[in-house]
């Protein structure tokens, strides 16, 4: 149930406040209930669940056609496995949660509970070993929560781990999965991709490279929002995998790729407008709401019809319902214009009568009418091509607005500190990377643009440089 005041249901906050119109749009929409009293958990409500399950469905089908099995390993990690790359082990010993007498920890990233397990089935020959996981993951997180954004319990997080006898093979894979994400952004989320390699000094010591996805918040934030490693042979050397090549070990290669629930956060607030949720058509719980409008005279019939309509268009593959609760029409549009749903057809004596039906879209917020021979496919049209267009293209549009190329540190200090996201050439020096992450609390050089390049000299140090970073605040 939408939460109602005496005045009807509760309303969203200006986006202005982004914290505290995406917390009350989290309620408001049933994605979240946030009032569990552990920090950094919340409960999945129905309606988020189904959003969230939607995206897991599509990586699942994705990771599986690229012969990525499903596996599930145990959430408790022995501590010699936990300390077997003390590197890791540095990383995550104060984020983890541990048991009791501290011989388990919960596991924060899957490699120490994977990897020893790995080694046996190396030497049972399962190779090359390409396995993912869909599961929680736990991180004592000291800065602030934000659900789904920041959680101490990282929920549906996907890890996929793949083992390889070549390095070629491991780069190979790795540009699978980069292509794997950037098409569940496209295709499935509507936002475009940002995608950067980290510098060498910021990835796990001894690995190859390293791709990270980014999106941008409303706020101006950038928000990581996957990353995939290419951990060549510096886990393999830590928990001794390798092939055993008459006599002489040869170590494996390694890739693993992952991320959460924080696909969701994006594509809340990026699509997301003042009267609620905007849902991409593909991650849809319900891709069309039928609103009957009656009186006692007309009701029948007019439901009647909304039925004949909602089967038709569930037989053309849509998801498609009738809203038959006691609401008032006007509150029944509030609640799905909150939730989002594509596309709303209102039924009414005019439409019951008339040659055509009324349609609106959620994307553009306008009212059409189609001719009732046109509906069907109208509606497949614009649920599998004009709207994710449209959503991304407006996607698009936001990031040009809010990135800007500058010239110089002051610049991007003035641009960052009003809301923006800075680009600007680096050499990719540590030294630099330093600086810019020095100008302000909380900003960051996320990496190298993979997908961007242009000439200018480095905005710290001068040097000539093709190459680009994003820069801002990040969460
Ligand atoms: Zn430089």
């Amino acid at each position: 149930m939408v939460k109602k005041t005496e005045h009807g249901p509760e309303r969203l906050p200006d986006r202005s406040d982004f914290i505290k119109w995406y917390n009350s749009l989290l309620e408001l929409a049933e994605i979240a209930d946030r009032s569990y009293p552990v920090k950094g958990t919340f409960v999945w409500m129905p309606y988020g669940m189904q959003l969230m399950k939607n995206i897991v469905a599509i990586l699942d089908r994705a990771f599986q056609e690229h012969g990525i099995e499903e596996t599930q390993f145990p959430l408790f990690v022995p501590m010699e496995f936990a300390k077997q790359n003390e590197n890791w082990f540095e990383g995550f010993k104060d984020e983890a949660f541990y048991t009791a007498e501290k011989e388990l920890l919960l596991r924060p990233t899957g490699e120490p509970a994977m990897y020893p397990i790995f080694k046996l089935w190396i030497k049972k020959g399962k190779m090359p070993i390409k396995i993912y996981e869909t599961i929680s993951s736990y991180r004592n997180e000291s800065k602030t929560t934000h659900t789904l954004i920041r959680d101490r319990e990282i929920t549906f997080w996907h890890e996929i781990h793949t083992v390889h006898k070549t390095r070629d093979e491991s780069l190979e894979e790795a540009d699978t999965h980069k292509a794997i994400y950037d098409s569940l952004w496209i295709d499935a989320l509507n936002i475009p991709p940002i995608s950067v390699s980290k510098p060498k000094y910021e990835i796990f010591a001894g690995a190859e490279s390293a791709y990270e996805f980014y999106t941008i918040l409303p706020d101006g934030r950038l928000l990581e929002n996957g990353s995939i490693n290419n951990l060549g042979q510096a886990y393999a050397k830590k928990f001794d995998l390798y092939i055993d090549n008459n006599g002489s070990k040869e170590y494996v290669w390694q890739v693993c790729t992952g991320n959460g629930a924080r696909t969701i956060a994006a594509v809340i607030s990026i699509h997301g407008d003042d009267k609620g949720l905007v849902v991409p058509p593909k991650i849809a719980p319900l891709h069309i709401v039928i609103i009957p409008v009656f009186n006692a005279e007309t009701e029948g019939r007019i439901k009647a019809d909304a039925h004949r309509l909602m089967e038709r268009l569930k037989d053309s593959g849509l998801a498609a319902r009738v809203d038959e609760s006691d609401a008032s029409p006007g509150e029944k549009f509030n609640i799905w214009e909150l939730k989002g749903v594509p596309i709303r057809i209102e039924i009414g004596m005019k439409e019951l009568e008339g040659d055509f039906y009324t349609l609106f879209r959620r994307d553009t917020c306008k009212k059409e009418k189609v001719e009732k021979l046109a509906i069907i496919e109208t509606a497949k049209k614009l649920i599998q091509k004009n709207i994710p267009e449209n959503l991304i293209e407006k996607a698009a549009q936001r990031y040009k607005n809010v990135i800007k190329y500058v010239f110089s540190i002051e610049e991007a200090k003035i641009w960052i500190s009003s809301g923006g996201v800075a680009k600007a050439n680096w050499c990719e020096d540590e030294n630099c990377f330093d600086s810019i992450s020095a100008i302000a609390p909380s900003v960051e050089a996320v990496g190298t643009l993979t997908d961007e390049e242009k000439e200018g000299v480095c905005i710290v140090c001068g040097k000539k440089s093709k190459k680009l970073t994003l820069f801002g605040r990040t969460y």
